[in-house]
């Protein structure tokens, strides 16, 4: 037996996006079966734009079955800068030059700079000002809209300011196994010369599409996977919702703006369509007992080069038990290949449900 019958590999493209799977076995004793071996599915898919490889296996149980209780983390002492005692206190302005309104406040949320400079220009924005906790139930449309429109006129003002700054993202850590480190719900920005690395070879791609075909590289992702039906979950105004072939993480959505340019092009209004697709898939995560998660959302940096769009991943993260599981293990970390146990199909179903 040749590799080539023991690894089935099939490519295909549509709208001009390239789609590679394989599928083989993992090899491995069945317990109901007295430990003999058994052939059991192994499907390993290639991200037609990112480039990573997510191995999926199937039948395991990755995912939580119930809810942590949060009590213990939204309670725990400690000093809480966005606290509405604190927040007016210890959040300086934006100079007025840079953000006219100094700090921009947008229904209860605020948008101040962080002052970690982990970007040429950053800001860090809470959700909701006015509590120390935003449990991911209540996040509706109109929570996430004033934040993401505060963000984006942040964006916006700074590249009036400095127009080379030109790398924008706006991104998101929820809860401690997500990264974050303060537990009141907040996002933040980034704004760069050069981009975040995924953000760079998004928008290479994009360059590079856009050179070969003439077109946009998301424009043919909405296209190709409102054809294949099969990931593909709705339209909300101006945004496309999918799961992506290869996802990175737990339950990853994509929210795709249908306009094209970067996140400072983006109006109010279509700010609104991210915010409602956002929230149903936060709903779809609470339905699903996901209790944190990750969100990036870059444009097409130069948009007349690169004719881009703009783009929202999601992934869910491990939830804050006690004996907390990463869900980043060796293969994540050191190999960039993603181990995943439920197929984007199944979540683009669950959602459109
Ligand atoms: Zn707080």
């Amino acid at each position: 037996m040749s590799v080539e019958d023991k690894v089935l590999v099939s490519e295909f493209s549509r709208s001009g996006i390239g789609f590679f799977e394989a599928q083989t076995v993992g090899k491995v004793p069945n317990l109901s079966d007295g430990g003999r071996f058994h052939d059991v599915p192994l499907v390993l898919r290639r991200d037609p734009i990112f480039g990573g490889q997510t191995r999926f296996v199937l039948g395991s149980k990755l995912q939580p079955e119930e809810v942590t209780d949060l009590t213990p983390i939204v309670n725990a002492p400690g000093f809480c800068p966005f606290c509405p005692d604190k927040i007016d206190a210890v959040t300086y302005p934006f100079p007025t030059e840079m953000v006219n309104e100094g700090k921009i406040t947008r229904g209860k949320s605020i948008v101040v700079p962080n002052i970690l400079s982990y970007s040429t220009y950053s800001a860090v924005g809470v959700y909701d000002r006015t509590k120390h906790f935003v449990d991911m139930k209540e996040m509706d449309s109109n929570l996430i809209g004033d934040l993401l429109t505060g963000m984006v006129d942040h964006a916006k003002a700074v590249r009036e300011y400095d127009p080379d700054a030109k790398y924008s993202s706006i991104n998101a850590n929820y809860l401690p196994p997500s990264g974050s480190s303060l537990v009141h719900p907040h996002i933040q920005s980034s704004h760069d010369y050069l981009p975040l690395s995924s953000q760079g070879k998004l928008i290479d791609e994009m360059a590079q599409f856009k050179a070969e075909t003439g077109r946009g590289l998301l424009e043919a992702l909405i296209e190709a996977e409102r054809d294949l039906r099969v990931r593909y979950v709705g339209d909300w105004g101006a945004v496309s919702i999918l799961t992506p072939f290869a996802p990175v993480g737990f339950r990853e959505v994509w929210i795709v703006s249908k306009m094209k340019g970067d996140i400072v092009d983006l109006t109010e209004a279509q700010v609104g369509d991210f915010a409602r697709a956002l929230a149903f898939v936060i709903d779809g995560y609470v339905k699903l007992n996901l209790q944190s998660f990750n969100f990036a959302m870059t444009g097409s940096g130069d948009a007349e080069v690169v004719d881009g769009n703009v783009l929202l991943r999601i992934v869910a993260r491990s939830n804050p038990t006690a004996t907390y599981r990463s869900d980043v293990t060796y293969f994540e970390r050191l190999y960039n290949e993603s181990m995943i146990d439920v197929t984007p199909e199944e979540t683009a179903s669950f959602l459109r449900g």
